[in-house]
């Protein structure tokens, strides 16, 4: 059994008071990971962004809108957990500044400045201790095998998961599980929920220690 810190859903960043960016990220895998790993008997402890989807019950979320706001709360309870999944899909650009009131048209085009927003996955696979694990999520259009490789080491992430767009919002969707050595340690299609069960599968052989 492992404690397990699942990210999921998007996370918004504000222009004005009424206007974000954000993704199209639903939740539901992260909502599939949440109920096979419980199914499965290890604790979650979740951060998630705003979704329509539904957590199983038992799930209370730390409910978080910025990317920054999913950082504060995983550096708060990542120390307590055995391990990470990063399956929320963060903005990764927030505005330089956050306009105090509503921006008005002026009939011109409208300049805003974006800058980068922090790697939650990253920071925490920084920092993991000898007897923590990470895993990652990568969504890759093209060169999806070697992008996600590189996406595992700039992320120090013990696994990834590769998927493509078609898994946005979708029920059903098909998955590689990439590990350090850039071996395909399993490849899967199926629906959300058969995936979180290989996903967490995967995980207990090859990242969970014995029962505590
Ligand atoms: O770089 P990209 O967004 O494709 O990487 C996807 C992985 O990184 C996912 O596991 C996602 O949860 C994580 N991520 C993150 N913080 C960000 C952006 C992505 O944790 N700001």
């Amino acid at each position: 059994m492992a404690r397990i810190l699942i990210t999921t859903g998007p996370t918004r960043e504000y222009l004005d008071p009424v206007r974000f960016i954000s993704n199209a990220s639903s939740g539901k895998m992260g909502a599939a990971l949440i109920a096979a790993a419980q199914a499965r008997g290890h604790e979650t402890i979740v951060v998630s962004g705003p979704v329509r989807v539904e957590y199983p019950p038992a799930t209370k979320p730390i409910w978080v809108n910025t990317t920054d706001e999913m950082l504060q709360a995983c550096q708060e309870h990542f120390p307590d957990c055995d391990g990470l999944i990063g399956a929320a899909a963060p903005c990764d650009y927030r505005a330089s500044e956050i306009a105090h009131h509503k921006i008005r048209k002026t009939g011109e085009p409208l300049q805003l400045t974006l800058v980068e927003t922090p790697d939650i996955v990253a920071s925490l696979g920084k920092r993991k201790r000898a007897d923590q694990w990470t895993v990652g999520f990568a969504l890759e259009t093209e060169d999806a095998h070697f992008r996600a490789i590189t996406k595992l080491q700039q992320k120090s992430c013990d696994l990834v998961v590769l998927n493509g767009p078609q898994a946005i919002d979708a029920d059903e969707n098909s998955i590689q599980i990439i590990d350090a050595t850039g071996g395909v340690v399993a490849a899967h299609q199926g629906s959300k929920i058969d995936l979180a069960h290989q996903i967490i599968a995967v995980i207990e052989q090859r990242l969970v220690r014995s029962p505590h």
